[in-house]
């Protein structure tokens, strides 16, 4: 038995630590909210957490560029179209299945119920229309400076501005004015009240164009996409640049495979150190704790039953044994709550554990991390009919439907970046007529539910690689078996 233990232990070893390191976060966390850190101490002890974040943030770029472009290159123009067509096929359709889970759920439970607002103005948050919301998405896939789309992305900036009511004069239009009279109040006589003639002011939202900080991926997945195809029909020509491209891919995923065995100690300080930073978890409302209950119901049905049971029925094969070859993955989304972040580790699990073709993980992926987030889009879902819920608004099935069609709009919008979901939800607000000022009801609760459905946007990508490895198994046979440059040796 302990001969079978040390082998398990040797096997999963990094699987086992990855867990070992969210409970010990977990228990580290709470232990120290009880010491009442300063700020000061907070952040230094989040340090090694930042590491973790940095150095998967620093993989991004060579590993979407590399692997989209040698993947793409490497395959035939039909193959390629195939792949593409029915990997974007599968991913808008499994999308739109979560937004329906998630509709039902919320039907079932109506977390929804009169609950207490804060004004935008209290939250300190700008909103944003659906059309800028819209037209940033387009902005980011065609990035003008591609230097720059690799840390800014395109954000509208929407600024308040506070329209003081007209005057004709300061000294003529008094704010207040004091009547000399007297008032009955409670039976008895007050003298010389103020009045308040003063108009309220009105507010209106300027938007202009603007940069965030943050890796445009949307706009890179585009270009390298593209540039891989374009590789692939130039035939020799193009042999230089994609032979680089591959030796690029293997080296970042050799970097990948050493820096994984610190990640098990950057978990431990990136959930503990959120832990410590979130509100007093008691201040969060009854209705709010239902409506944060819907959202992981949803998504455990979406990712646990129905995508599972799509890849048995698709594929014939176990998908707890595919479940468990990414769970390290899974765990890396938790506690990043960024599947752009996890994609390193995503491309790892599969490779290694699951034995995906890689031309197929190179190109299924990277698109997955940007456009395929079933947990957002049944998040996204949820949230708007909590938010109709709590104003007392009943939709009507039109309205039901454009809220599926938008939440899965909004959840390709979404970067793979923590809490990016939060943003684009506008427009889904917005679709329906529901009030934008009401996505300050959900913020409490938002870091924790991002970290649940991103492990969710993970898995979705990770399960669509296994069917689409299956469904084009005879493509990629035929194809030589091979990429048509051989491996580089590194
Ligand atoms: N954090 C999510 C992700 O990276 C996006 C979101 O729903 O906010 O996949």
């Amino acid at each position: 038995i302990l001969a079978r233990g040390r082998d398990v232990c040797k096997q999963n070893g990094l699987l086992i630590l990855s867990v070992l390191s969210v409970t010990v976060g977990c228990l580290l966390g709470f232990f120290l909210r009880t010491r009442r850190l300063s700020p000061q101490e907070i952040s230094y002890f989040q340090f090694p957490g930042e590491l973790l974040m940095r150095m998967l943030k620093m993989l991004i770029l060579p590993l979407v560029v590399s692997s989209l472009m040698s993947g793409l290159a490497s395959l035939d123009a039909k193959t390629s179209s195939r792949l593409g067509i029915l990997t974007v096929a599968y991913y808008l359709w499994t999308t739109f299945v979560a937004v329906i889970v998630g509709i039902i759920m919320v039907s079932i439970i109506h977390p929804g119920g009169a609950a207490q607002k804060e004004t935008m103005e209290q939250s300190g948050k700008a909103i944003m229309s659906s059309a800028d919301a819209l037209l940033d998405l387009i902005r980011n896939m065609f990035p003008a400076n591609l230097v720059e789309a690799t840390f800014k992305q395109y954000r509208t900036k929407t600024t308040p501005i506070i329209k003081s009511p007209k005057m004709a004069s300061e000294e003529a239009t008094p704010r207040q004015i004091l009547i000399y009279g007297v008032q009955e109040e409670n039976g008895s006589r007050v003298q010389n009240f103020a009045l308040d003639l003063t108009p309220p002011p009105e507010i209106v939202y300027k938007s202009e164009p603007d940069t965030i900080d943050g890796m445009n991926v949307l706009g890179i997945v585009i270009f390298s996409a593209t540039m891989g195809i374009m590789l692939g029909r130039m035939g020799d020509s193009g042999t230089p640049l994609v032979s680089f491209c591959q030796c690029l891919n293997e080296s970042v995923m050799k970097i990948v495979a050493v820096a994984v065995w610190y990640f098990p100690f950057g978990i431990v300080f990136l959930i503990a150190g959120k832990i410590l930073e979130m509100d007093d978890p008691t201040a969060v409302r009854k209705k709010l704790g239902f409506y944060a209950v819907t959202v992981v119901c949803g998504l455990v049905v979406h990712g646990l039953f129905i995508l599972p049971l799509l890849y048995f029925f698709i594929t014939k094969k176990n998908p707890i044994v595919f479940i468990r070859g990414v769970l390290q993955a899974l765990l890396i989304a938790l506690a990043t709550s960024s599947s752009s972040a996890t994609l390193p580790i995503t491309f790892k699990c599969l490779l290694e554990n699951n034995h995906i073709d890689r031309r197929i993980a190179r190109f299924v992926l990277p698109v997955g991390a940007t456009i395929n987030m079933d947990g957002t889009a049944l998040y996204e879902a949820v949230a708007a009919i909590f938010i109709a819920q709590v104003n007392n608004y009943e939709l009507d099935f039109g309205q039901i439907i454009t809220i599926s069609i938008t939440a899965t709009a909004a959840s390709i919008g979404a970067a793979g970046i923590p809490q990016a979901g939060l943003v684009t939800m506008v427009i889904v607000l917005t679709s329906v007529g529901l009030p934008t000022d009401d996505i300050t009801l959900i913020i409490a609760v938002d870091w924790a539910l991002d970290r649940f459905r991103t492990m969710i946007n993970v898995l979705g990508d990770a399960l669509a690689a296994g069917i689409m490895a299956h469904i084009c198994r005879k493509d990629f046979a035929q194809d030589t078996g091979t990429e048509k440059l051989p491996p580089c040796e590194t």
